[in-house]
């Protein structure tokens, strides 16, 4: 499976919290601001799909 980096669109982000609360791996926390923890995420998608105002895109990245 592709290795994936998170990326956030912080004009659509409302900082709602979904994506970190499904997040099987915890690579995402939510509180004044959107955190990705590269190390931790296993490319999944989830989150991705889970954000109703779709903030959450990807880039692959080097295994
Ligand atoms: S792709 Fe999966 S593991 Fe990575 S941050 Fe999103 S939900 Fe978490
Ligand atoms: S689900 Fe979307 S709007 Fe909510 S905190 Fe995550 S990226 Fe932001």
């Amino acid at each position: 499976m592709k290795k994936i980096k998170v990326l956030v669109n912080e004009d659509k982000c409302y900082l709602c919290g979904g994506c970190a609360g499904v997040c099987p791996a915890l690579a995402i926390r939510v509180s004044s601001s959107w955190q990705f923890f590269e190390d931790k995420c296993i490319s999944c998608m989830i989150c991705i799909k889970a954000c109703p105002v779709g903030a959450l895109s990807y880039e692959e990245v080097a295994q």
